[in-house]
């Protein structure tokens, strides 16, 4: 008999796994708390024009993820060409790094210093590097590591490089060398990919959230359910231990044979009954960061080139700026304005957290100016604050240890899955909580036992070889 099936959440990784399940005609009901589709990735109307939670940029290299994307989305898609820099020291790096164009913005001296510490490092590596600091300073030396990765790190993460895990640049910075990309740069690389996956990547024309509310469609035509506005307080067990249903936060219970979860999975294992000590105190060493977003409306057209800048200059607050002016027509219509989008990352004691929208809007309206991104005589039409609860599970050093423990603790419940960006605390793209979501349903499906929790453990490196990843994507 199909089971019925309750998904928390209706973001990449909750719709995808629904999509699947109605499609095999299981029966199939969301629970999601906010009022749309599509979670971090979804897109909204503001301003007579079309906007993203900051940039996302649509990457697989998965084949089940890219063959899944085109069934949903169709024709509906352009070709974005992709163009993002980083801005430090009042200049504008490419980004990726491209040895060459980086050197030269430097300058020799600072050149200099960059292989000094380089050689320097070489000598002394650290054996098994357990800190972003010393996984990246191994590879690239002190001198370049405190250029490119430490202040946007830090900014990111909100705690030291000295104290964010090594696995999160394992994940995120493909395993080369100063000296690889150096010689690359000038030999050529024979491991070039396509350009395609480079240079260009495939954009929803109505934003990446249309890809969403098109599952959410298809879904519907299937027999599933979607309730929107409506949040799930907690999972509910039978005496066996085994989920059995949820209970909303209006207080109503409604039952299930199986139990998807996509929220924060801390809150989500806390809420259960009887979870034991190590567990909870696990939850409690695990955290998020937030992120607040300022959009604003420009009263011009042609401010810069760049799908987005990473923003490294500590003499301003926010971490990357997008220009939702170059990702497609289809977003901005006849508009004769730009809509930026400046991001704050926080936590949720930060003053800035709490601070009223207006503050943070005139923050965002100073720091635009302060870095000359818009002319001196352009009109800021409009400002909208959107904050982003726990968007970033923080990868502290040792928080594998503690991660594991629950880890452990959900398996035990074997009509429990937990999947997703915050709901399985990695820090996914949209391709990877896809993934999540189709190998939950393949699961629920066919009784298959699928490894969901190392989804977006190994390493995959999306750029050219000659570049140099500073980890910022995503
Ligand atoms: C600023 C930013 C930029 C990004 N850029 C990119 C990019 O360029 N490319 C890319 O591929 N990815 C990018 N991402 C990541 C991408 O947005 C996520 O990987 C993706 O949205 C994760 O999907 P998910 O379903 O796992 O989680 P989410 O999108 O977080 O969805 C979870 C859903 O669960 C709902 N929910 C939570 N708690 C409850 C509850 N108690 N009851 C009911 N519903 C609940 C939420 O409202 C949400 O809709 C970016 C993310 C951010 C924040």
């Amino acid at each position: 008999m199909p089971k019925k099936t309750i998904i928390i959440g209706a973001g990449p990784a909750g719709l995808s796994c629904a999509y699947k399940l109605t499609e095999a005609e299981h029966s199939v009901e969301i629970f999601e708390s906010s009022q749309q589709v599509g979670g971090l990735a979804r897109s909204f109307d503001l301003w007579e024009q079309r906007v993203d939670c900051g940039p996302h940029r649509f990457f697989s290299q998965d084949k089940i993820v890219n063959d899944f994307f085109k069934e949903i989305i169709g024709d509906d898609y352009t070709m974005v060409n992709r163009l993002t820099s980083i801005y430090y020291n009042n200049k504008f790096f490419l980004y990726p790094l491209k040895p060459l164009n980086a050197f030269a913005n430097l300058g020799p001296m600072v050149v200099f210093e960059i292989l000094l510490s380089y050689f320097f490092q070489h000598i002394k590596s650290v054996k098994e590097p357990k800190t972003f600091e010393e996984w990246v300073t191994n590879r690239f030396g002190k001198k370049l590591f405190e250029i490119f990765f430490k202040n946007y790190s830090e900014k990111l993460w909100g705690i030291p490089c000295s104290k964010i895990d090594a696995e999160w640049a394992a994940q995120r910075i493909k395993k080369l060398s100063l000296w690889e990309a150096v010689k690359n740069a000038f030999l050529g690389d024979k491991q070039k990919k396509h350009k395609t996956l480079v240079d260009q990547f495939a954009y929803p024309k109505r934003g990446t959230g249309s890809l969403y509310e098109k599952m959410q469609e298809r879904i519907l035509e299937n027999g599933g359910k979607i309730n929107l506005n409506t949040p799930v307080k907690r999972i509910l067990k039978d005496a066996t231990g085994m989920a059995n249903g949820v209970e909303l936060l209006n207080g109503e219970k409604i039952p299930a044979d199986v139990l998807v979860s996509t929220m924060p999975l801390t809150l989500m294992v806390k809420g259960l009954d009887n979870v034991p000590n190590e567990v909870v105190k696990a939850c409690d060493k695990l955290y998020y960061r937030n992120t607040i977003l300022v959009y604003l409306e420009i009263d011009h057209t042609d401010l810069f080139p760049d799908n987005w800048i990473y923003v490294h200059s500590p003499e301003v607050k926010h971490g990357r700026i997008t220009n939702f002016r170059n990702w497609g027509p289809g977003l901005y219509g006849d508009k004769r304005t730009t809509i930026l989008c400046l991001e704050y990352w926080c936590f949720e004691k930060d003053e800035i957290w709490t601070s009223e929208d207006r503050y943070i809007s005139d923050l965002a309206k100073e720091e635009v100016q302060k870095l000359k991104l818009i002319p001196p005589a352009a009109n800021i039409l409009n400002s909208f604050v959107l904050r982003l609860p726990r968007c970033y599970p923080v990868y502290e050093t040792g928080y594998g240890e503690h991660l594991s423990v629950i880890q452990n603790y959900v398996n035990s419940i074997p009509n429990l899955l937990a999947i997703g960006r915050y709901g399985a605390f990695k820090y996914n793209n949209q391709d990877h909580s896809i993934l999540m979501g189709l190998l939950a349903a393949k699961e629920i499906i066919t009784g298959s036992k699928e490894d969901l929790w190392n989804i977006n453990t190994d390493s995959e490196y999306q750029e050219d070889a000659n570049t140099i990843e500073t980890g910022l994507d995503r």
